[in-house]
């Protein structure tokens, strides 16, 4: 099944909103210029209005990094998914940094998702076992357990809705990269089956799994050429305009 790739840029909290739409205008051009695949930037909150002006029609999409599942209220400092989605079409979810630093449970997880679907948004969920997790084994069962514990009970209205970012957490902004052959071997005995468990073999096909974890324009090609692999979730290589266009147009 051709699935369209998905390349997206999480800029975490860097860039001031000045800072952001320099760096959005400088990337646009180059990005417009990949056919095909489908570009993402996750900028901070404080960036999200000007940028959705910026990027209206553009073919780059916008997205979020976090939201709350509550529909407003007293919930000082967190955003709730309508507001979100008066910018974004994307929002990050459960990324290892809000899980590590910011206590955000699996439960967390799943309302959060749950609330970015109904208010028409795209979660992209990240799921990705920890370096110790790793050296015990334990990879494809933290993998399965994570996606299940997030997405059980949850429909979605098509493959399309949902995006699985693979984030191996010893990857995240570290330079050592997964190697694409274990990542695609996980993606194909692990998340996907996981996937087809819960929404049935034809959604899971049609769902996007990327890889995220030290992607750069030198490396992205041998992760794209596996077939499991439907594109990738940036860090810090976002934040550079030639190398995330170099990474747009590996996917293209
Ligand atoms: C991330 O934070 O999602 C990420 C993959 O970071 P980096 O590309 O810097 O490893």
């Amino acid at each position: 099944m051709a699935r369209t790739p998905l390349v997206a840029g999480n800029w975490k909290m860097n860039k001031t909103t000045a800072e952001a739409l320099r760096l959005a205008e400088e990337m646009l051009p180059g990005l417009q210029a990949v056919a095909g695949v489908e570009k993402l930037v996750c900028p901070p909150a404080t960036a999200l209005m000007p940028l959705s002006a910026l990027l209206h029609n553009s073919g780059v999409a916008l997205g979020a990094q976090n939201l709350y599942w509550e529909d407003s209220g007293a919930y000082t400092g967190e955003l709730s998914p309508g507001m979100v989605a008066e910018f974004c079409q994307y929002v990050i979810i459960g990324h290892s940094e809000r899980r590590a630093l910011f206590g955000e449970t699996d439960a967390d997880v799943q309302r959060k998702v749950a609330a970015a679907l109904a208010a028409g948004l795209r979660p992209v969920l990240c799921v990705g076992e920890t370096l110790q997790q790793n050296e015990a084994g334990q990879a494809a069962e933290v993998l399965s357990s994570q996606l299940r514990a997030a997405l059980e009970g949850t429909q979605l209205s098509s493959a399309g809705a949902l995006v699985v970012a693979y984030e191996p957490v010893w990857a995240i902004g570290t330079g050592k990269a997964a190697t694409p052959e274990q990542t695609n071997t996980l993606l194909r005995n692990v998340v996907r089956p996981t996937l087809a468990g819960l929404y049935g073999e034809a959604v899971a096909q049609g769902l996007r799994v990327l890889y995220g974890g030290s992607v750069n324009a030198a490396n992205a090609a041998d992760f794209f050429a596996m077939p499991e692999i439907d594109g990738a979730l940036v860090g810090g290589a976002s934040l550079k305009a030639d190398e995330f266009v170099g990474i747009a147009k590996a996917a293209g």
